[in-house]
């Protein structure tokens, strides 16, 4: 059988690819080499912040409202509650890009917001306690997702709509050949009109040619016992991005397992292959998730009770990649992760299929173009 649409990975981005095909009647099928969902990529921990003030990018902010109103319809659909309103915390030292970036992105979006002091801050959540020279902006709609229920809600809608999702069998390579591209797995060769690569860190291994544009490194999230509950509870604990002086981290309130959760952006910078990343979790992991929980969030700072070792794929500026492969019109390349990618996946599989079926997206994706890389401007 021929397809229209071959997706490569069905973790966060193409599951919702796949869905957003088959809702358009599309015959699409998508491979992933681990169980959708897993716990071998990018896409699991039990949560996922979602905000929608962008200290990144003020652009980012239509491609968000949007994102929400998809997970909403993904809600109702799925029967799944996939969303939990907390509001976020965007916080930092004034100046920094975190605060400032985050209260920019409000008033050129019109967004509903407030300016607190650390001091403010520490009243309305008491288990806050940050340096009083901090500000943070305080926006009422973000919260967090929960990553392993969405992917396979995106993939269970996807399915019921006709789509075809191979767990378990690994691409191998992926060829053009005169009208289509013919894609090899571990067990047979398939034909589509396109093809969408989704690897998430393995997407070097599919576009050689721009290996250095996709860096996989190692993550660390940790869980830590909580010694008041109802101070980390979702009601009274938004979802934080902090900077501080030991750096940049992000936290959830308690939720699907006992603990406050904590990471931090880039970890200890180690950059890895997926295949070969060391998936233990040792005690210099653990030490520079407790130092931060001690010192800011003393109350949810006891022994580490859970931890996950996780992966970002960076791209050189931290923006995405949505893109046509240069000279292969037939290829799409989709990755959306740089450590914030995933609130935004049900949009990226809306866009997906925007640019498979009408060759155009309504929004403005040049922050995501291949060619911001390749010395010139625009999409390639
Ligand atoms: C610790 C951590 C915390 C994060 N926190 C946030 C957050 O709070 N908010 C946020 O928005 N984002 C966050 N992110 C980023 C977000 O999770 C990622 O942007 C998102 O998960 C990326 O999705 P993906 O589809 O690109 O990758 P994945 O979901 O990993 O999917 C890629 C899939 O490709 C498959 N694959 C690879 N090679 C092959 C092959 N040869 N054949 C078949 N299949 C293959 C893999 O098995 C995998 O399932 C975080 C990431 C990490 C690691």
């Amino acid at each position: 059988m021929r397809y229209d649409v071959i997706i490569v990975g069905a973790g966060a981005m193409g599951s919702a690819a796949a869905m957003h095909l088959a809702a358009r009647g599309r015959r699409v099928i998508a491979f992933d080499r681990f169980d959708v969902p897993n716990d071998q990529g990018s896409s699991h921990g039990l949560t996922r912040i979602i905000r929608i003030a962008y200290y990144e990018h003020p652009s980012y902010v239509p491609l968000l409202v949007r994102a929400a109103e998809l997970w909403a319809e993904l809600e109702r659909r799925s029967g799944e509650r996939l969303f939990v309103r907390t509001g976020s915390i965007d916080a930092s030292a004034p100046g920094d890009p975190v605060f400032e970036g985050s209260r920019r992105s409000c008033e050129m979006h019109g967004l509903r917001h407030e300016v607190l002091t650390s001091a403010e801050l520490a009243r309305r959540f008491p288990a806050y306690h940050l340096p009083p020279d901090h500000v943070a902006v305080l926006q009422p709609d973000g919260g967090f997702l929960i990553p392993e229920i969405a992917v396979a809600a995106h993939a269970r809608v996807a399915v019921a709509d006709g789509a075809s999702i191979r767990a378990g069998e690994r691409v191998l390579s992926w060829e053009e050949r005169g009208d289509g591209v013919e894609v090899t797995t571990e067990r047979g060769t398939y034909i589509a009109d396109q093809l969408v690569l989704s690897a998430g860190s393995w997407m070097a291994d599919f576009v050689p040619g721009l290996a250095t544009l996709f860096e996989p490194e190692r993550q660390v999230v940790a869980w830590f016992e909580i010694g008041d509950s109802s101070k980390f509870a979702p009601g009274c604990f938004p979802v934080f991005n902090l900077t501080v002086e030991e750096g940049r981290y992000y936290g959830f309130p308690e939720w699907g397992t006992p603990g406050f959760k904590v990471g931090r952006y880039h970890h200890l910078g180690e950059r890895v292959h997926p295949d070969s990343v060391d998936r233990d979790v040792h005690d210099a992991d653990i030490d520079v998730l407790h130092a931060f929980a001690r010192r800011y969030f003393p109350e949810g700072a006891g022994r580490a009770l859970r931890s996950s070792v996780c992966l970002f794929t960076n791209t050189p500026d931290e923006h995405f990649i949505i893109d046509r492969l240069p000279d292969h019109e037939r290829v799409h390349v989709v990755s959306a992760c740089s450590g914030h990618g995933f609130k935004f996946a049900s949009v990226v599989g809306e866009t997906v299929a925007d640019l498979v079926t009408d060759g155009e997206s309504r929004f403005e994706l040049s922050l995501f173009s291949i060619g911001r890389f390749l010395g010139h401007k625009g999409r390639v």
